[in-house]
């Protein structure tokens, strides 16, 4: 099963309930805070040409892409990166604000439907749910997510200074 959510620009009012209840979702302990700079979805704002654009956090990126395009989609005009759901090294979207740590949308890991969905008063996040041929499961998963990881805290920091942190720890065993 394959959870990917439908997102209607038009109906969008840029309110970003959807950024708030996200971030609260995975706030630690559950609930305990809500801040939208560690929401798993942003809305892109432009409130003098009523563009609001909900984008929810994908996969990682280590290099940021070469095209800049703009799209002009009934007369407003969207710039660049606006549909992008990358967390990538040219802004600071999905990123985890303490440790830089890409964020990425679990679809609400746990819940019956996501949380954004239910909060969204005029339906601009819809569900979707397709079946997909099961692909076979990479050999190690944790291993690709723990790359991640460390790629990201490498943008971040500079390798040097990842290196030195584990050489640290390695010695505190
Ligand atoms: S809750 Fe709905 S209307 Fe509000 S910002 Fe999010 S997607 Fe837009
Ligand atoms: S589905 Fe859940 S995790 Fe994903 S953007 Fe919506 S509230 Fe955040």
């Amino acid at each position: 099963m394959i959870k990917t959510l439908k997102i209607d620009v038009d109906k969008c009012n840029g309110c970003r309930a959807c950024e708030v209840i996200c971030s609260s979702f995975h706030a630690s302990p559950r609930y305990s805070s809500n801040n939208p700079a560690r929401s798993r979805i942003r809305v892109l704002r432009d409130p003098l040409r009523d563009v609001y654009v909900p984008v929810y956090a994908g996969d990682y990126t280590m290099a940021e892409c070469a095209g800049r395009d703009q799209y002009t989609i009934d007369g407003k005009v969207y710039d660049e990166c606006s549909f992008c759901r990358a967390s990538c090294p040219s802004r600071e979207e999905f990123k985890e604000p303490d440790s830089g740590l890409p964020l990425k949308c679990d679809m609400c890991e746990g819940e019956d439907q996501p949380l954004c969905v239910k909060w969204c008063m005029v339906d601009a996040l819809t569900l979707e749910i397709r079946e997909e041929e099961a692909e076979e499961e990479p050999a190690v998963p944790e291993a690709e997510t723990l790359e991640t990881g460390l790629e990201a805290l490498a943008d971040k920091y500079g390798l040097k200074t990842i290196q030195t942190a584990l050489a640290r720890l390695a010695l505190k065993e």
